[in-house]
Parts: structure tokens; C-alpha cells; sequence
């Protein structure tokens, strides 16, 4: 079994946690108090996360959402369609980590060093605007894979991706992962079909973006959210919203009143919690639903 340390993907790693156990994170790198590191122990036949340490308080006022309470086991749905035999290839030519949130994976036109497929983590893909600001593209979680333009052939990525929600992915070396490619019909079958979906989805999100609403967008991105992190609240600003919505804070301020007044969502100092599933469904546009519906269709095949 790995060690805690081998798992770990950067210096320091840890988990930030605040005193009531939900998890605030910095928008860039986290800046971690030693006392606020968290051991964790991996054990890899069971797939499972046990915490080891005790975890005390890291603020920041510039905050990504993660789930206060995350489920303990959880799969990646591309691996886990495989066929048993490239399953256990593709794993053992794997190695599993610990994403810190805040990290970047990889920035637009750098080279790809590892491709990554989430299992407790989630990550987002932003596009940049300009030096400062940068809008989400699309968030990755346990059902896709970051680093899929090497599917194509293409050595750097278009997007940068940062750790929202920081936990366990399976990591794997680019050379190993165009040796799993070439081995594996099942696998390049699979991640092409993935591939499918998340083109459909950036070319939905422009639409979105232009046509529908604050509110109904906001609805969306919680939905979303919530599908990627396994848990129905997160800690975030309404900075953080406005940045992954590209949208003012005083809209999303306004968006959030309104949920909140269908009673779908609580909202209170940054603590998120969805009160209510399918009303925020009925609140969010259409893109949640028919996102998730090409996910189904296409990669059910
Ligand atoms: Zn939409």
C-alpha cells in the first residue's frame, strides 16, 4: 500500500480544513499552517480515504467550494467501464494521489506531463481572459478525466485545470498513458465518447453563457457542483461565483437571493447548502439536464 506521502502530489500536501470540518480553500495556492495538515491513508485494495490527523482552521477570503462531507468511496465511471483485464492494467500503470485544492494540474499550452482521473476530487477548466480574470469552461469529476487532448494526438492542453475540491484521482505518466491507448480498444473507445461529451459541453456553455439567465445559471453550476463533489454543501463566496460564472458579484448576489426565496437553496456567510434538488432542477436552464442526458446516451454505448 502507498504511503500518505507517496499519494501526496505536492509539497506540502495536505487537506485545508476548517474547525467544523468543511474544507475552505484558496482561489491561487493555499497557504497551510503546519498544524493544519491532515495525514491521510490510502489503502488502495478497498479504495477507501481514512483520515489520520486532527485539523484545525486556514482562511482566506477568496474560497472554492468543497463538500463538508465527501463520500469515502468512490469510482472514475471511465475506468470502471473497462472491460476487467484493462481495468486492472490501466490502474496498475497508475498511481493513486491526493489532489490539494488550489493546485493547477496544467496551464494552457504547457506540456502534459500526467493525465488524471478523479475519484474524490473534482477539477475545473478555465479558460483565461486576459492577466486576470478567467472563466470555467467545465468541471471534471468522477465521471471524466482531465487531459484528454492527448486522445487527440495534441501534447498540451487548451485549458488551465485547478483543483476545486481536493481528494483521491488516479495519475498516470503521458507515455504510459499513449501505451494504455494503443492497447486498449475499449479505452480509446471510451475516452474518444468522453471526448464527444465534453465538446458538447463547451459548445453548450457558450450558449449558455450568452442566453440564459444569472439565476438559472447559478442553479446549474450548484447542480453541478454538487454532482462533482457527492455532496449537497460547500463553502463559497460570492466572488468565487461570480469568477466561475463570469458574471458581476452584485448578480450573483441577486441570483442567490432568488433562490433562496424558493426556498431550493440556504445561503448563509459562504456555507451552501441545497435544501431542495428538484427545485433547484425546475430553477436551473435546460444545459443541466440535457449535459447530463448526452452523458448517458453517449458514453452508455
Ligand atoms: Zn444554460
Amino acid at each position: 500500500m502507498p504511503t500518505a506521502d507517496k499519494a501526496e502530489i505536492h509539497e506540502p500536501a495536505a487537506l485545508y480544513l476548517r474547525t467544523r470540518a468543511d474544507v475552505r480553500l484558496s482561489f491561487g495556492r493555499a497557504q497551510t499552517a503546519p498544524e493544519a495538515r491532515v495525514n491521510w491513508a490510502y489503502d488502495l485494495q478497498e479504495q477507501t480515504l481514512s483520515r489520520a490527523g486532527g485539523a484545525t482552521a486556514v482562511t482566506s477570503d477568496d474560497t472554492l467550494p468543497v463538500p463538508k462531507s465527501r463520500r469515502a468511496t468512490v469510482e472514475n465511471l471511465l475506468v470502471a467501464a473497462l472491460p476487467a483485464a484493462e481495468r486492472r492494467a490501466l490502474l496498475a500503470a497508475s498511481e493513486p494521489v491526493r489532489l490539494v485544492a488550489g493546485d493547477t494540474l496544467m496551464q494552457p499550452h504547457d506540456r502534459i506531463e500526467h493525465v488524471f482521473f478523479p475519484t474524490g476530487s473534482f477539477i475545473s477548466l478555465l479558460t483565461p481572459i486576459d492577466q486576470r480574470a478567467q472563466l470555467e469552461v467545465g468541471l471534471v469529476g468522477n465521471e471524466g478525466m482531465v487531459g484528454v487532448s492527448l486522445i487527440l494526438g495534441v501534447e498540451t492542453s487548451p485549458v488551465r485545470a485547478l483543483v476545486m475540491g481536493g481528494g483521491s484521482a488516479w495519475r498516470m505518466d503521458v507515455a504510459k498513458f499513449r501505451t494504455a491507448l494503443g492497447a486498449s480498444a475499449a479505452l480509446e473507445r471510451g475516452l474518444g465518447r468522453y471526448l464527444y461529451v465534453l465538446v458538447s459541453s463547451f459548445a453548450q456553455s457558450a450558449a449558455c453563457g450568452r442566453f440564459h439567465q444569472v439565476e438559472e445559471r447559478l442553479a446549474r453550476w450548484l447542480l453541478v457542483t454538487r454532482d462533482r463533489a457527492h455532496s449537497s454543501q460547500f463553502h463559497v463566496t460570492h466572488e468565487i461565483l461570480a469568477h466561475m460564472l463570469g458574471v458581476r458579484r452584485e448578480g450573483v448576489t441577486q441570483a442567490a437571493s432568488a433562490l433562496r426565496q424558493r426556498n431550493v437553496i440556504r445561503y448563509n456567510r459562504g456555507d451552501l447548502e441545497i435544501l431542495d434538488v428538484r427545485g433547484l432542477e425546475a430553477a436551473a436552464c435546460a444545459c443541466y439536464a440535457s449535459a447530463k442526458d448526452t452523458y448517458a446516451r453517449v458514453l452508455a454505448r
